[in-house]
C-alpha cells in the first residue's frame, strides 16, 4: 500500500495512494485508525482492515486534496546517517565544511538526529529564510520507516521490524553545520525536512538492492545513486541503533546521501528561492519542493 496523510475541507486524514486518486478510507469505517502514526502502530492488523475497507473507499482525485508529510507529527526527532556513500563522503570532505577534519571512510556509522520541527510535506516550500548563513544545500535520502517496538534486534531480523519506505530532503544549512561542530542546528531549520509523497509498505519493495535515487533541481539532474552503495545498509544501521535504544514505531531513519550536492561543485551551488527540488525513488514516487 502507498499511505498518505492529505487535508481537504473535511480536514486531515490518511488515505490510500491509487495512481492519481486517494482512496479515503477512514469515513468509511470508524474503527480504523485515524492517523497515519497509528496505522503504523497498529501493523499487519491495521493493514489488512485497510484493505478490506478499501473497495468501499470514496477515491478523490489527489489535485483536489493537500498531501501533508505522511506522519506530520513525529514521534522523536529525525534519526539521519552521514557519510554513507563513498564519494558523497569524499566530495563532503573535500568542500572545507566538515568541521571534523575527518577525511576517510568512516568505519561506522555517523548517525545524527534532525529536529522533528523541520518536518514538512511535499509541495510545501523549503524557507531558506530559516538558514541566517545562506549555504542551503539539498540532500536527496531514502528513508526507513520503524514499524515495531524494536530492541537489540540482530541485523538478520531487522526487516521483520520496518514499517515501510519514504523519501526525506535532509536539508542543511552547512555553514551552520560546519560552525555549530555538531549538525544538530544545521539540519534543524523548520521546513528542512520535505517528507513523502507517501509511505510504501515494505512489502512492496522487497528487493533494495536495484532501487535507485535522482535528485533534480530545476530540471537539471544532481544526484543519481543506487542503494546498493550504501556504506552501512540498512540492517546494520537498524541493528547498531537497536543495540544501545529502543526505536519505536513511525521513528524515521534517513540512510544518507549520494553524490551531488550543492557543497560538491566548484563554487557551491547553494539553493535559491525559485528553485524546486525534485527527489524521486523508484517504488516511492517524487518527493517535489519549491525553495523560498
Ligand atoms: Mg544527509
Amino acid at each position: 500500500l502507498r499511505l498518505v496523510t492529505f487535508e481537504d475541507d473535511s480536514g486531515v486524514r490518511f488515505g490510500v495512494l491509487e495512481e492519481d486518486l486517494v482512496r479515503d478510507v477512514v469515513t468509511e469505517d470508524s474503527d480504523l485508525p485515524a492517523a497515519l502514526l497509528d496505522v503504523v502502530r497498529g501493523g499487519e492488523a491495521a493493514l489488512e482492515r485497510i484493505e478490506a475497507a478499501l473497495p468501499e473507499s470514496p477515491p478523490l482525485p489527489v489535485s483536489t486534496v493537500s498531501l501533508l508529510a505522511p506522519i506530520p507529527e513525529l514521534p522523536g526527532n529525525v534519526i539521519a546517517i552521514g557519510r554513507n556513500y563513498r564519494d558523497h563522503a569524499q566530495e563532503f570532505a573535500r568542500s572545507g565544511f566538515d568541521s571534523s577534519g575527518n577525511t576517510d571512510v568512516p568505519s561506522h556509522p555517523v548517525i545524527f538526529t534532525k529536529a522533528r520541527s523541520s518536518v514538512t510535506g511535499p509541495g510545501s516550500p523549503v524557507q531558506t529564510s530559516n538558514d541566517p548563513t545562506h549555504t542551503t544545500d539539498y540532500e536527496g535520502e531514502f528513508c526507513v520507516v520503524i514499524g515495531k517496538e524494536t530492541r537489540s534486534v540482530p541485523a538478520s531480523n531487522v526487516f521483520d521490524h520496518i514499517f515501510g519506505y519514504t523519501i526525506i530532503n535532509d536539508v542543511t544549512a552547512r555553514e551552520l553545520q560546519s560552525r555549530h561542530i555538531q549538525w544538530f542546528v544545521g539540519k534543524s531549520p523548520d521546513t528542512f525536512c520535505p517528507m513523502g509523497p507517501c509511505i510504501v509498505t515494505a512489502d512492496e519493495m522487497p528487493d533494495l538492492s536495484a532501487i535507485e535515487l535522482r535528485t533534480v533541481v530545476n530540471g537539471e539532474t544532481r544526484q543519481a545513486f543506487s542503494l546498493s552503495d550504501m556504506i552501512f545498509d540498512i540492517p546494520t544501521l537498524v541493528a547498531t541503533l537497536s543495540e544501545v535504544m529502543t526505536l519505536r514505531p513511525g521513528d524515521l531513519i534517513a540512510t544518507g546521501t549520494g553524490l551531488g550536492v550543492g557543497i560538491g561543485f566548484d563554487p557551491p551551488r547553494f539553493l535559491e528561492p525559485g528553485d524546486v527540488v525534485e527527489i524521486t525513488v523508484d517504488g516511492i514516487g517524487t518527493l517535489s519542493n519549491p525553495v523560498e
